[in-house]
């Protein structure tokens, strides 16, 4: 059984990525830094295991995939948002949005890197943001976070290429998930208003594009950007 581990898989995407990776017969390692007994619970509906590691610190992340052995798939989803002014973003909260949606790609993606070039065979997804590609008033170290996963995703591919690991990222636009906790109704009806298919997305919505993208359907798919947005990045 191919193993997929997925970070930031307590809610959100993640979990219904890890929701769409186990039907499709993935066993699912799911990873989260705080909320370890929903994730708990998830991976055993789902038949798979869970792991409390924060991305942003190397050492959890060595120890995960110390216990964990090698993966198939890596999906870097985990991340963090941060709204405010520029002016306003303080250096701790910028090295912290960069810590867990940056780093965090990076620290995942190197210890999955050895048994993936040793197999020469792997999937890598990442998780972008219609605001990492293009840029949000008031979310700069957000955006910037996320245009830097592009240009990750953008290189490893080139480079992972002739080892056999593919290497995708998805975009998503506006998501209903805990991350917009912080926007109101009116903030949703205006970005509804935005969105050329007249909706928020939901979490399945990625999930289905990146069940498509680790599978083997998409074996000559790699280094591509995929918004799932609505239309809203148009
Ligand atoms: P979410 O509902 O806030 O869930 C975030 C997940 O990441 C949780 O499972 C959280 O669990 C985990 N997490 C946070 N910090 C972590 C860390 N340091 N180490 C490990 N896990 C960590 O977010 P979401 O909306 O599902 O977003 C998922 C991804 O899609 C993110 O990369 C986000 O930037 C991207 N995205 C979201 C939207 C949107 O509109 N929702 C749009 C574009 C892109 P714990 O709190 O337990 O750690």
């Amino acid at each position: 059984m191919k193993i997929a581990l997925i970070t930031g898989a307590s809610r959100g995407i993640g979990e219904a990525i890890a929701r769409a990776l186990a039907r499709d017969g993935f066993r699912v390692v799911i990873n989260c830094s705080r909320s370890g007994e929903r994730a708990g619970e998830l991976a055993e509906e789902l038949g798979g295991i869970a792991f409390t590691a924060d991305v942003s610190d190397m050492d959890q992340v060595r120890q995960m995939y110390d216990e964990i052995g090698g993966v198939d798939v890596l999906v870097c989803n985990a991340g963090i948002s941060e709204y405010g002014m520029f002016s306003d973003t303080t250096p701790e909260a910028w090295r912290r949005v960069f810590a867990v949606n940056t780093d965090g790609a990076y620290n995942c993606i190197q210890c999955a890197l050895p048994d993936m070039i040793h197999k020469k065979s792997g999937v890598i997804l990442t998780l972008s943001s219609v605001w990492g590609l293009h840029g949000a008033s008031c979310e700069a170290a957000y955006s910037s976070s996320k245009a830097a996963i592009i240009g990750l995703t953008r290189a490893l591919a080139k480079e992972l290429g002739p080892s056999g690991i593919r290497v995708n990222c998805i975009a998503p636009g506006v998501i209903e998930t805990d991350m917009m906790a912080g926007f109101s109704a009116e903030d949703k009806a205006e970005l509804t208003d935005k969105t050329p298919l007249c909706r928020l997305g939901k979490p399945v919505d990625v999930a289905e594009l990146a069940a498509f993208l680790v599978s083997d359907k998409a074996d000559f798919i790699t280094g591509q950007v995929i918004g799932v947005d609505g239309g809203f990045g148009l």
